[in-house]
């Protein structure tokens, strides 16, 4: 039953064995923990704590990450790899704060699934909400695991119900849980018939499993106290009559989600929900991209960056950026074409992220996340390939939300600043915009708490002390036309012109009414709220 037959059988063995996939939730779900042991049952890590461990030495390397640990934020994100029975896992790492929703919003271009933790006593919460909706712009499908069974829980029907209505997706139960919080014992296996039963002495023992011949086994009766059983008894039952049953093609369109009930902390449930991503969650899925649809099972490689990080070591002033692999089997020290600039690339020393250290990678297939150093040739949204004009689609910047202007403590630093300003543009940490008239720049963010982390990384890495200043503007929009519509628009509204760091037209306002009214005066041009970055 493990082995689900591949729904793409032209896939080669070693790219249909990969998942690659991230984790949502609220802040406090568990996800930490779940990542931990996912990693501990992926052979990657001897002992559980470690990842905790390694996140705190690496946020005490300077004051920003101290501002991270302060506000409980993780502003870097990054991908781990482990093997787990046949399968490669590929988890990438999505920040968890919701200011941050374009970084998530672009890690979540580069996986084929994802996996919800939600808390067994508080359900969906807002966090949640918000990620799970930006899954369900790409249909991505979700398996879902509710953890912290092993406290007092919501009813099973009722935390089902919730998500079936708060986030309109089918659920159907992969287990059952049997009692809960302090006689939480372990779970039905609804898939498989099997009893799961929690070992509370040792938190990292996996689970017993025991075989039964459905539940109308004897061997139950030694196994669970009466009480227990005949109630387990009922609710699957009525689970069987009332929740749809797993289809795995609904769950790979994204309309159905399976639910792993568990205790992360009690090493509880996760190998079944690692079991369920590698039987049931999808193989590395096509890419889309201008002119065509990139294939994993293409012979030639292609790639495509989808996430930029500074300092990620603060002695160097490398970059390291992010790259999905889309197709094809790619060997170190390749020369690949990098498709922006129309420049080769000797991709000599990319960075595979084992768990348990970064690790040279000799190779990668299709699915699997590579991080190439460079010194900021490569932005988000490029694409890699053996030479095709391919480009990455779906890989928007949105408008930012909050304007602000910015200008350096000390004036004689304009050229720094503006130098740290593009660095964090490309890096899609900001918006940049210069105004057509006048100095300074405005910089432009998704979430308030971005501008001072900003602030603190150009004090930091560039040793720039900055001021912020309220910004006549509030909102951005990008400007498209052909040339001649574009150069007459901009002639005649110069005062609200800038150009970001690819050097595109903005038309920067602080009305919904001038919006509107360009769109009126100026048929010829559209405004909008996203770009493609290429
Ligand atoms: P994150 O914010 O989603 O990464 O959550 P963490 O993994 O850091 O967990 C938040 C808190 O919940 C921590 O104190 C964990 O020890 C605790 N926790 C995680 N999983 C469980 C569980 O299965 N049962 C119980 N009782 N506590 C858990």
């Amino acid at each position: 039953m493990l082995d689900t037959p591949s729904n793409r059988p032209e896939l080669p063995p070693e790219i249909a064995r990969r998942r690659t996939f991230a984790i949502i939730s609220h802040p406090d779900a568990g996800k930490t923990t779940l990542t931990e042991k996912f990693l501990l049952y992926g052979g990657a890590i001897q002992m559980a704590g470690q990842v905790r461990a390694k996140g705190e030495a690496r946020r005490t390397r300077s004051d920003f990450m101290q501002m991270e640990k302060d506000r409980g934020i993780s502003v870097s994100a990054s991908a781990m790899s482990f093997d787990f029975k046949s399968f490669r896992f590929n988890l990438v790492d999505t920040p968890g704060h919701s200011d941050f929703s374009e970084d998530t919003y672009r890690t979540l271009t580069a996986v084929d699934a994802a996996v919800m933790v939600i808390d067994g006593a508080k359900g969906v919460e807002s966090q949640t909400q918000k990620l799970f909706e930006v899954c369900r712009l790409r249909d991505l499908p979700i398996l879902t695991f509710c953890n912290k069974m092993d406290r007092e829980s919501r009813d099973t029907f009722d935390i089902i119900d919730e998500i079936q209505e708060n986030l309109a997706i089918d659920v159907t139960p992969a287990s059952w849980p049997i009692g809960v919080g302090r006689d939480f014992l372990g779970c039905y296996d609804m898939l498989h018939d099997r009893l799961e039963l929690m070992d509370r002495a040792d938190r990292n023992k996996v689970a017993e499993s025991v075989s039964i011949n459905g539940l109308d086994d004897p061997k139950l009766d030694e196994l669970i106290p009466a009480n227990l059983l005949e109630k387990l008894r009922e609710e699957v039952e009525m689970a069987r009559e009332l929740l749809p049953t797993f289809d795995r093609q609904a769950l790979l369109e994204g309309t159905m989600t399976p639910i792993w009930f568990g205790s992360a902390i009690n090493s509880f449930g996760v190998k079944e929900l690692m079991d369920g991503i590698g039987s049931y969650g999808p193989e590395p899925q096509p890419q889309q991209a201008d002119p065509r649809q990139i294939a994993p099972e293409e012979t030639k490689v292609a790639g495509f960056v989808f996430k930029v990080q500074a300092n990620m070591d603060p002695k160097h002033r490398d970059r390291v950026a992010f790259v999905r692999m889309a197709s094809g089997h790619f060997k170190r020290g390749m020369k690949l074409t990098h498709v922006r600039t129309k420049k080769p690339m000797a991709i000599s020393n990319p960075v595979l992220f084992l768990a348990s250290d970064r690790e040279l990678a000799e190779e990668a297939w299709a699915g699997d996340i590579i991080g190439i150093p460079n010194h900021g040739q490569l932005r988000i949204g490029d694409t890699l390939t053996e030479g095709e004009v391919l480009r990455a689609k779906g890989i928007p910047s949105f408008a930012p939300e909050l304007l602000q202007g910015v200008r350096a403590g000390d004036p004689m630093k304009a050229k720094h600043l503006e130098k740290a300003l593009m660095q964090f543009a490309e890096e899609g940490a900001a918006k940049v915009f210069k105004p057509s008239i006048g100095s300074g720049f405005i910089v432009g963010v998704v979430g308030a708490l971005q501008f001072e982390v900003l602030g603190s990384r150009i004090e930091l890495e560039y040793g720039l002390p900055v001021r912020f200043e309220a910004s006549q503007f509030t909102s951005a929009r990008w400007v498209h036309g052909d040339r001649l519509a574009v150069e007459k628009f901009v002639n005649a509204n110069k005062q609200h012109i800038s150009y970001d760091h690819d050097g595109d037209v903005v038309y920067l306002t602080r009305l919904q009414w001038d919006i509107d009214r360009v769109e009126r005066d100026y048929p010829d041009i559209t405004l909008s709220a996203t770009k493609e970055m290429m």
